[in-house]
């Protein structure tokens, strides 16, 4: 794709801001620590209001815009859990407020959630199952003026720093596609609690939780969207959250590629660069090969997808090949680097660590498979539309 300068000036404010948020990246990593200095730096730069209206304090720009921005964060900033709790907050909450919420959820909240200043996170996954939505066991009772929401929610994103939750509950009968309400839930709802930070293998700079909701009043007005509506309003947060998502990782993949070139020029053994010999540049032209790949398909959706084509298979698609060539170019670099590769020192374990983590959210690898082969007609489940049969884009 072609940028225009005023694109590549947004892009450049968001690397700018990234490369200061990373230097302490390494021990943040091993001890699990959100940067609140980092997201100080990246509301500074308007990030969190690329895609929203101006009159929300937003930046109004297109979905292809914001993940070009999205992917220069991921390639200059080292700390890729912040990057991951960035794109969590911009996509979990704004998305789905700025599209489905009635126009006085979006006049209190959206400005707060452009602004950075309400965090946001969604709790869509339980303790008994993220794959299979339509059978969530929490649940939302009308009663009055508001709902009642009880139940809990596992793996939480931005959990323990949110102000700001959507929380899928379900309002209808098991398994039915109309069974789920997204449900705007504030942080300070009396019977809400969050769970202390759960550890993980990557990505621990951004902070995961379990959410309680132990009969929750949310008002009637915070429903997103309608009643019965939230497996919509899911489908479209999730197609957001693998474009912007995975643009971020595209940006890590370059950078990890650079630095394998580099390195393999650079280093010697044997009297030459390592890079001379095929095994080890076939490697590095396997990584550009995967980037290409995926940098072909992030956009080409987004385009067609911001054009109103129907890309519910292309966009299952970019997941897997992103994800997985995430963890491929991951591994590869470990290889290229040898023994420094394996040290912590050197930030490629963590690279791997936390691709790996890109199998599983969003949709797991085997949730999106499932989801093209219905989609071609195969398949127990047929999700036509919206994400019925799993977690879906
Ligand atoms: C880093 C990270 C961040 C996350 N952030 C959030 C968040 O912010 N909010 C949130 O709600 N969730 C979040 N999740 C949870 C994530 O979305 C779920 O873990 C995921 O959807 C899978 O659900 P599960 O863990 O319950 O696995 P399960 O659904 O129990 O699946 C277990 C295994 O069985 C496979 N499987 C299940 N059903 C089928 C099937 N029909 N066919 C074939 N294979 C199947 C799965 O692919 C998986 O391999 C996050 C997860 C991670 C790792």
């Amino acid at each position: 794709m072609r940028w225009t300068d005023e694109q590549r000036a947004l892009r450049d404010a968001a690397e700018q801001a990234g490369r200061l948020v990373g230097a302490d990246h390494l021990e943040r990593d091993a001890s699990g620590e959100f940067s609140w200095d980092g997201w100080k730096r990246l509301r500074a730069t308007g990030l969190f209001g690329l895609p929203f209206p101006e009159r929300f304090g937003g930046l109004g720009r297109d979905l292809p815009t914001t993940m070009y921005v999205l992917e220069g964060l991921g390639y200059a900033c080292r700390d890729a859990g912040l990057t991951f709790s960035a794109c969590t907050h911009l996509v979990s909450t704004g998305v789905p407020v700025q599209r489905f919420g009635s126009p006085a959820l979006r006049e209190r909240y959206l400005p707060e959630i452009v602004a950075g200043t309400m965090i946001g996170a969604h709790a869509i996954t339980e303790p008994a199952g993220g794959s299979d939505v339509t059978n969530m066991a929490t649940t939302a009772v009308a009663e009055d003026d508001h709902f009642v929401l009880r139940g809990s929610k596992a793996f939480v994103s931005n959990g323990p720093i949110a102000d700001l939750v959507v929380v899928y509950a379900r309002t209808g009968r098991p398994g039915s596609p109309v069974a789920v309400t997204a449900f705007l839930v504030r942080r300070d709802s009396p019977g809400l609690t969050v769970g202390g930070p759960i550890g993980k293998m990557g990505l621990r700079t951004s902070p995961l939780s379990e959410l309680f909701l132990d009969d929750v009043r949310v008002p009637r007005d915070h429903v997103v969207g309608s009643v019965g509506a939230g497996l919509l309003v899911l489908d479209a947060v999730m197609r957001w959250e693998i474009l912007c998502g995975f643009a971020g990782v595209l940006g890590e993949m370059q950078h990890r590629l650079e630095r394998c070139v580099e390195y393999a020029r650079s280093r010697t053994q044997f009297g030459a660069a390592i890079g001379s010999y095929q095994s080890v540049s076939n490697r590095i032209v396997d990584m550009r090969i995967d980037l290409e790949t995926s940098r072909k398909w992030l956009y080409d959706t987004a385009e067609r997808m911001a054009a109103g084509e129907n890309v519910a298979t292309d966009v299952a698609i970019t997941k897997l090949i992103v994800s997985e060539s995430n963890v491929r170019s991951a591994l590869a670099a470990v290889q290229v680097f040898g023994g420094y590769g394996y040290t912590t020192e050197y930030g490629l374990e963590k690279d791997l660590r936390n691709a790996v983590s890109g199998t599983i959210y969003s949709g797991t690898s085997e949730i999106q498979r499932q989801r093209v082969a219905a989609l071609m007609g195969l398949g127990r489940t047929a999700p036509a539309t919206g994400p019925t049969g799993g977690r879906t884009a």
